[in-house]
């Protein structure tokens, strides 16, 4: 409920004193604020008359001539808010010293970033003593006190009282939550300290964490590390600049560009914001057009941000503030359906961007006035945002031991998967060493053997024979080589047909490697039916018995042969036998005499064994 309180005072009381004397009667609203023994910190909130300038028409002598008859209110808030106000604010208390010292009270406005603050001072005889034109947008040494907010010395002499006009004016007709606050010099100096520490721990933990990670970076060149130092260093900056800091340090001469800052600073706040969480949740490739989106909101808050170059606050106001809105609540989207979709990632930004959101919520709905100005308010997005880049810190160190690991993975399975091709490629190539070299070994064998029958060739005779002769002649052992053919055998294919014929030849070659099974005989198919035989025997007579065991033997099997003489199968053999095997010149001379032999076999009758006898002499 509003008490208009002075609103009935007469108007027509024009005298100053008088004036005074009636706006100052300690009946009325503006209770005098007892100074001279104030300790610690008063809320100044509660103890103040209000006006409302709507056309910007009072200055501080209409007040003092004619204040007693405006609309002053007494203040209702604990905590002075105008929020969204195209007026300017006066406001008035009364302070006085009943002690006999002079004493220095400090009134503190404790908001940075207000744009415009007049301060008088007036005596008991209505005139003004001390009078500042300070605020945000005007020069930093207009000041009286070198601090962050705004501090004026209100002197009081003992035994007397001072009123107090504040004019409070924005640029662009938006007031934050406006502490004030009376003190001795001993409280705000605490106070003061109580602060730069808070905040010297706040500022010194995201630095801390931002040359962390750009040191990350520079080890590990992880992109993802140099969008959150961007993210982070905007940030930084940002509220470097909101709680005055900036201003007080970096760039005190320059009140235009230091409120133009904080919108600019906004917008590439913004930008990095959306690359940093483009990077940090992979969206492009879980959402290529939602990052488009992203990335278009974020650019129209950068664009917005321009025209404060050139004080035109407007369109910061209606496209900054709805881009920024849809911009966190499109970002909040996409960490929940990530974080859904089970990405550990999303879920700790999730976590973090929701803390940070909830602290700057706290701080508009305080801005807008719906909330009060408290602790909670006051450090909910310093609060807030430390943790969120905390986490999100965490989660970048999460995500890189992430990448290093599947890195690993992969770097493995591709070893694995090289290995186990190497294996397997050395395994199929010992297969087909071995299947080669079994095919060599066929080949070899088809190269060495007649297919038929399976006994050494013609060429192996050749070669064989030559080594042969060769060692006989180193040795001098004696050498026993034969020549048999089968008897008739032209008559037997006629007769029976070839196939009979070769399996004939082939029973004979089995009978052969029965009868001659040690370790020197060689047995070879010379071609047709004629077989060659060297016998591993040491002298004419046991080769011609070894023979007759064999001719015998062979027509013991009885293979029927009706156009024969005998009315089966015979061989007849020419065995030639030499020792030194000097006068046997090659294979050819050898074959020759043993091929002498058996046609004398042949001559005579068939079925019998001849022996090379002028050689028998030698032996
Ligand atoms: P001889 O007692 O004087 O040795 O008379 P022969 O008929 O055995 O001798 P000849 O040289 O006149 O004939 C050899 C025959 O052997 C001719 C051919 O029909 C036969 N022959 C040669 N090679 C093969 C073969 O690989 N398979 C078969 N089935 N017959 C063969
Ligand atoms: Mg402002
Ligand atoms: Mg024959």
């Amino acid at each position: 409920m509003t008490r208009r309180l002075l609103y009935f005072l007469p108007t027509f009381v024009a005298f100053r004193w008088l004036a005074l004397l009636l706006f100052l009667l300690p009946g009325h609203a503006l209770a005098a604020i007892d100074v001279g023994t104030l300790r610690g910190e008063l809320n100044l909130s509660p103890h103040v008359l209000l006006l409302e300038d709507r056309a910007r028409e009072f200055d501080i002598e209409r007040l003092l001539r004619h204040g007693e008859a405006l609309e002053w209110e007494r203040s209702r808030q604990q905590t002075l808010n105008f929020s969204f106000s195209d007026s300017a604010w006066w406001l008035t208390l009364r302070v006085e010293n009943d002690t006999a010292l002079p004493v220095r009270r400090l009134l503190e406005l404790a908001m940075p970033l207000h744009d415009y603050l007049d301060g008088y001072v007036v005596d008991q005889q209505g005139e003004i003593v001390r009078e500042w034109q300070t605020g945000n947008r005007r020069s930093f040494d207009t000041r009286p006190i070198s601090h962050r907010t705004f501090v004026l010395p209100i002197h009081v002499p003992a035994g007397e009282s001072r009123q107090v006009f504040l004019r409070l004016d924005t640029h662009d007709g938006l007031y934050d939550a406006t502490p004030l606050y009376l003190m001795d010099d001993a409280s705000f100096l605490a106070k003061a300290q109580r602060e730069l520490m808070a905040f010297s721990l706040y500022f010194g933990a995201l630095l801390a964490l931002l040359i962390y990670n750009l040191l990350l970076y520079l080890a590990t060149r992880e992109r993802p590390l140099l969008h959150y130092v961007a993210y982070l260093g905007t940030f930084f900056i940002l509220m470097f600049s909101s709680r005055g800091f900036a201003f007080q340090y970096w760039w005190p001469d320059m009140p235009m560009f230091n409120n133009q800052m904080v919108p600019l600073n906004i917008g590439l706040f913004a930008v990095t914001l959306a690359i940093f969480s483009e990077s940090y949740m992979n969206l492009r490739q879980h959402a290529p057009r939602l990052t488009r989106v992203l990335y278009g909101l974020a650019g129209l808050c950068m664009i917005s941000a321009l025209p404060a170059l050139f004080g035109h606050y407007a369109a910061v106001f209606h496209l900054m503030i709805p881009g920024a809105i849809l911009l966190s609540c499109l970002l909040l989207g996409v960490a929940v359906w990530r974080s859904y979709s089970g990405d550990t990632l999303a879920r700790i930004y999730l976590v973090a961007w929701s803390v940070l959101l909830i602290g700057i919520t706290l701080y508009f709905l305080r801005v807008a006035g719906v909330l009060p100005y408290n602790v909670v308010t006051e450090y909910a997005v310093q609060v807030g945002s430390g943790i969120e880049f905390l986490l999100l810190s965490l989660g970048l160190a999460w995500k890189i031991n992430k990448f290093k690991n599947e890195k690993l993975a992969a770097e493995r399975a591709t070893l694995d998967l090289q290995r186990s091709l190497n294996e397997r490629l050395e395994r199929e190539v010992a297969q087909r060493t071995q299947e080669l070299e079994k095919a060599n070994q066929q080949l070899t064998t088809l190269a060495r053997t007649d297919p038929l029958t399976g006994l050494l060739n013609r060429r192996q005779f050749q070669e064989l024979m030559e080594e042969e002769l060769q060692r006989r002649r180193r040795s001098g052992q004696p050498l026993l080589f034969s020549i048999m053919d089968i008897d008739d055998f032209k008559l037997y294919n006629d007769t029976y047909g070839h196939h009979a014929g070769d399996e004939v030849l082939v029973r004979v070659s089995t009978l052969l490697l029965e009868h001659f099974r040690r370790a020197g005989d060689r047995l070879f198919r010379l071609g047709g039916e004629e077989f060659g035989l060297l016998l591993d025997v040491e002298s004419l007579e046991e080769g011609q018995r070894a023979l007759e065991k064999f001719r015998g033997a062979l027509q013991e099997l009885s293979i029927r042969h009706e156009t024969s003489s005998y009315g089966v199968i015979t061989s007849s053999f020419g065995l030639v036998a030499c020792r030194g095997c000097d006068a046997v010149r090659d294979v050819g001379t050898l074959y020759r005499l043993a091929d002498h032999a058996m046609y004398e076999a042949k001559a005579h009758h068939r079925n019998r064994v001849v022996t090379c006898s002028h050689l028998n002499a030698s032996d």
